[in-house]
């Protein structure tokens, strides 16, 4: 279905829980959050109701994410649901990749497309102290169970933090010398409850092209929302996204339903419309309300100029 301003929306972003076995100082408090109620999360029954109706207005594509999507129990059933919904052609996943290795055989089986895993950084005392409860190891141990399971291609999200990890930017590009993944560098995103970065931390994801002159763009150029480079050669290649230097309001082609039933036309709004408790008819209008209240862009955001999310990006899913 075409929102008010002609953009085919087909991509719908589902956090399945709030919860998550990591605190990444860009997302949620050192000290956790108040969790939400088991009744007040989408059962599974649910959430499968609200994808078949979504699916009739054109949706098909689909990612699970959270808070952590790999500690919901019983995830690898809930996909086998939705792959088998008509209409769905795409189900991925966004983890932090720590549960792969004894889940990625499973949910490939099961139907999963492909996944995006977090990956900040590769030195492990950095990597600890960015998600404050995890280790490098187990990350790199989860990007290998998926390669191995062949969740691919992978793609790698790495937030982009000033003074934190901007000096590996060349090592992490590297990676795509040897390995056929796809490495997203992200600019950090004003939102929620977390760590009050300064404006250094805020750096543009052109930080990349000016540390790698090497890269080269590629000539299809976009993947989602980011802009594709390559350095000569390599199997994998390097994503862009940039919300803050760039927005990329005007291809926006999704919306978001958080794990308490709210479907949420952006991001960087905090305009949500309850769809737990609708069926029938009234759901698919509730949906076709919902891309209809997309607003045309969000405002700007910055280091001084926060998003008007109204939530941690732990309970949308990024
Ligand atoms: N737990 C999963 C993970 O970390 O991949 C999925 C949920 S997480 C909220 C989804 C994505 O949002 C991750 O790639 C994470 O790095 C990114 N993210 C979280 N907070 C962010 C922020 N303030 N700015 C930019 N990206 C952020
Ligand atoms: Fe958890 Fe993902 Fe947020 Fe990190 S970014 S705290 S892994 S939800």
């Amino acid at each position: 279905m075409k929102d008010r301003y002609g953009r085919e929306i087909d991509y719908l972003r589902i956090s399945l829980t709030d919860l998550c076995n990591l605190r990444c100082i860009y997302c949620m408090p050192p000290e956790g959050i108040s969790k939400l109620q088991r009744k007040e999360i989408l059962t599974f029954e649910e959430i499968i109701e609200i994808v078949t109706a979504a699916a009739s207005l054109g949706i098909t594509k689909l990612r699970l994410t959270g808070g952590e999507p790999l500690v919901r129990r019983g995830v690898t059933e809930l996909i086998r649901a939705l792959r088998a919904i008509p209409g769905i052609r795409e189900l991925t996943l966004t983890t932090n990749g720590l549960l792969l290795p004894e889940m990625a055989q499973d949910l490939k089986a099961a139907g999963l497309s492909r996944v995006n895993i977090s990956l900040d950084t590769l030195n492990a005392e950095k990597y600890s102290r960015i998600t404050r409860l995890g280790t490098l190891d187990q990350a790199l141990n989860g990007i290998r169970a998926a390669q191995q399971a062949g969740l691919s291609p992978i793609k790698i999200n790495t937030v982009l933090l000033g003074g934190i990890n901007d000096d590996e930017i060349p090592a992490l590009v590297d990676l795509t010398r040897e390995h056929s993944v796809e490495l997203r560098f992200i600019e950090l995103m004003p939102i929620g409850c977390v760590v009050p970065f300064g404006p250094e931390a805020y750096i543009p994801a052109s930080t990349v092209l000016e540390r790698v002159p090497a890269l080269q763009p590629l000539e299809n150029a976009r993947s989602g929302v980011a802009q594709l480079y390559a350095l000569p050669n390599a199997p994998g290649r390097v994503g862009l996204i940039s919300p803050l230097s760039c927005s990329f309001c005007s291809e926006c082609n999704r919306i978001r339903l958080t794990a308490d039933g709210y479907l949420k036309p952006c991001l960087h709004s905090d305009k949500e419309i309850l769809l737990r408790g609708k069926h029938g008819d009234a759901l698919t209008e509730a949906l076709k309300a919902g891309i209809c209240a997309k607003p045309q862009a969000h405002s700007t955001l910055s280091a001084n100029e926060r998003s008007d999310a109204g939530r941690n990006m732990n309970e949308i899913g990024g």
